[in-house]
């Protein structure tokens, strides 16, 4: 090694049940990339932290202290799936990640590489990016079981104080949605918006009947929108007042849709869209319909955003029917390392691997669910694949 070579440490969870296959594909696939970006000059040092079975296996604890503050000090991780544990009082360990890190935007790109199959017509015109609240909402977990001390408690006092009349047989779960994390998440996804140079920002959510969560949601992403961004930005409501149908080439246009609304228009009219912003839950639905549009969740990669702390994650999950068989699809990690390598500063890279991942699926590589998709004979194993993008790097 010579002094001008840079070392990047980068912390992985290698994920349980196909985890480990897919990680250590895609471990030497972005070791290539960023080899072929930089001349050889950068290179990772990979560090393994424990998460999931083999953590618990090996301390005790599903999720060690260790691992959070590992991602915490090096502000980036990748991860591979992992197993929610059933009983035992957690609820995700995912969401144990998320939450305690304050990983708050959950990013989810979803976009057609050709020689996928999609079960639209034009899968191609589906090119949007999903910035999902990660904090807040029906998954901060506030629910109460039927007939506990404080579901019981929560019906009396709302009975009693607020003159709600709700039966006593009621679980009880909270929404709750504030500002200050609303505007974060707005913001992250304008200023991803004026990076990107991408030219619609579209708030989701259901605000015409929940007002005061979803609804103060629509009005916190515009009011943060003209805080902050006013120069940039043109509302759709003063486009109209101008009787214009479209924006200016230097704005962004902020627009906002009804939930129910906005997974209809994801099919009928996906190129009016680029970036949507959700509340957790919508976000969560959203997400996986436009995922499913392009591919499935083979193809679907993901990063957990905070601030100045990232951990990248394929959507999908452990998939343990088909763990340590070499066959798992590593693709949706592997575009996961592409997103981390644009987080890093590392745009070509970034590119280098998105682009050798769409030359291999067009040269009919496939892995064995899209094979059976495709209705081919020929598949290849995950290691194999991973060798097959290696190869195709410019
Ligand atoms: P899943 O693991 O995503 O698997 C469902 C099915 O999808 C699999 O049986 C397999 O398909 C297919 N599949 C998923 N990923 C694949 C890949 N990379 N390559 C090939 N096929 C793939 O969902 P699940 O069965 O609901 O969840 C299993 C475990 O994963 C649970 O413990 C769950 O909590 C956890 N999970 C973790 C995360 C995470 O860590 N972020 C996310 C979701 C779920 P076929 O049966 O169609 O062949």
């Amino acid at each position: 090694m010579t002094d001008s070579q840079k070392v990047i440490a980068i912390p992985y969870i290698p994920g349980d049940g196909i985890g480990p296959d897919i990680m250590s594909a895609t471990r030497r696939v972005l070791d290539a990339a960023i080899r072929s970006a930089t001349a050889g000059s950068v290179s990772f040092r990979w560090e393994e932290l424990l998460a999931g079975e083999k953590a618990y296996r090996e301390t005790g604890e599903w999720l060690p202290k260790a691992t959070l503050e590992a991602i915490r000090e090096r502000g980036v991780a990748i991860k591979g799936p992992l197993t929610t544990p059933v009983g035992g009082g957690i609820r995700s360990l995912n969401v144990a990640i998320r939450q305690s890190l304050e990983l708050y935007a959950s990013v989810r790109p979803s976009r057609h590489y050709s020689g996928v199959p999609s079960p639209v017509k034009e899968p191609g015109k589906l090119d949007v990016v999903i910035f999902r609240e990660n904090t807040e909402d029906v998954y901060k977990g506030l629910e109460w079981k039927q007939g506990s001390k404080e579901a019981l408690e929560l019906i009396t006092y709302l009975r009693s104080e607020m003159g709600v009349e709700l039966s006593d047989d009621c679980g009880i779960g909270l929404k709750p949605i504030s500002e200050s994390a609303t505007k974060r998440l707005v913001r992250a996804a304008l200023e991803f918006a004026v990076r990107k140079k991408r030219r619609v920002v579209t708030i989701v959510h259901k605000g015409n009947i929940m007002k005061y969560t979803e609804g103060a949601f629509r009005e916190w992403g515009y009011e943060l929108a003209k805080e902050e961004f006013a120069d940039r930005i043109v509302f759709e409501s003063e486009l109209r007042d101008k009787g214009l149908t479209t924006a200016p080439k230097d704005k962004i246009l902020v627009n906002d849709r009804i939930a129910d609304n906005m997974l209809q228009q994801v099919l009928t009219r996906p190129d009016e869209y680029s970036i949507l912003v959700a509340p957790n839950l919508n976000g969560d639905y959203l997400a996986d319909a436009c995922a499913a549009q392009v591919g499935g969740l083979g193809f679907a990669p993901g990063a957990n955003i905070g601030d100045g702390v990232a951990v990248f994650e394929p959507v999908h999950g452990t998939a343990p029917k088909y763990a340590g068989r070499n066959v798992a699809n590593p693709c949706a990690l592997i575009l996961s390392g592409a997103m981390m390598l644009e987080y890093l500063g590392y745009n070509n890279a970034s590119s280098i691997v998105e682009k050798a991942v769409e030359k291999a699926l067009t040269d009919g590589v496939m892995t064995r669910d899209l094979a059976k998709l495709q209705g081919a004979q020929e598949s290849v194993g995950t290691s194999e694949f991973a060798d097959a993008i290696i190869d195709r790097m410019a």
